[in-house]
């Protein structure tokens, strides 16, 4: 992988050949550094590392920063995971069902002989999700007096939901783990893109009106989203 060099840092980079890039982009996230070149183009993928070092590097250490921030998982008896904004701990015990107390996630000991910890945390995760988010769905959709789809869970890395032109609301299923007024944000953003397709001035209002404070929300989500991985696989 080509490398720059600021300062005693080493940087490396991806370079991308894009078909729809009209000029060289570069794109930094918690995954790295890539530089994206029109497909054929002469401008040399150094040349633009070269001029924007300084950028690339900041850049690369707000991200480090947070990456850092990530949490260790590692599915172990006692470990801490988020549930609705707040910490629960893993409890194997004998029991028919798992379940979510307000200290406790219980994970019937039989099941996870079977299957493993992860498997089964998931899998509490993903039904406790649907029914929360449903719930809430169906809450703002009668203020809002919007008429959604149906919702599907997903695990996208990137977003944590989506509105499709069919309706169907897509959510990811770790949103579960924020707080529950960010968790309403997300769900009132959805349903007014039933009413307002694109983010325009009048969607934001929208949004104002049933979360007057989805600033602060939407920043929550930015500063926060690295605490809400699975799997390091979701960072
Ligand atoms: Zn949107």
């Amino acid at each position: 992988m080509p490398a720059i060099h600021v300062f005693d840092e080493t940087i490396q980079y991806d370079v991308i050949e894009s078909d729809d890039a009209t000029e060289p982009r570069i794109d930094v996230d918690i995954h790295g550094v890539r530089i994206i070149l029109p497909a054929g183009s002469e401008i040399e993928a150094e040349t633009v590392a070269d001029e924007n070092a300084q950028w690339i590097l900041d850049k690369w250490r707000e991200y480090e920063t947070h990456r850092q921030r990530a949490p260790a998982r590692s599915f172990e008896e006692g470990e801490a995971f988020p549930y609705l904004g707040d910490e629960r701990r893993l409890s194997i015990e004998t029991a028919d069902r798992a379940r979510i107390t307000p200290t406790t996630f219980v994970l019937p000991a039989t099941a996870v002989d079977e299957r493993g910890i992860k498997d089964v945390l998931e899998e509490l995760y993903r039904r406790e999700a649907r029914e929360y988010f449903q719930a809430r769905i169906d809450h703002y959709a009668a203020e809002m007096d919007v008429d959604p789809g149906r919702l599907e869970l997903r695990n996208q890395r990137t977003r944590w939901a989506s509105c499709s032109v069919q309706r169907t609301l897509s959510f990811n299923w770790r949103l579960v783990m924020a707080p529950p007024d960010v968790i309403d944000y997300v769900v009132i953003h959805e349903l007014a893109h039933l009413r307002e397709r694109n983010h325009t001035r009048r969607f934001w209002q929208l949004v104002r009106q049933y979360d007057p404070d989805y600033e602060q929300h939407v920043e929550w989500l930015k500063e926060n989203s690295v605490r809400l991985i699975f799997t390091e696989e979701d960072l």
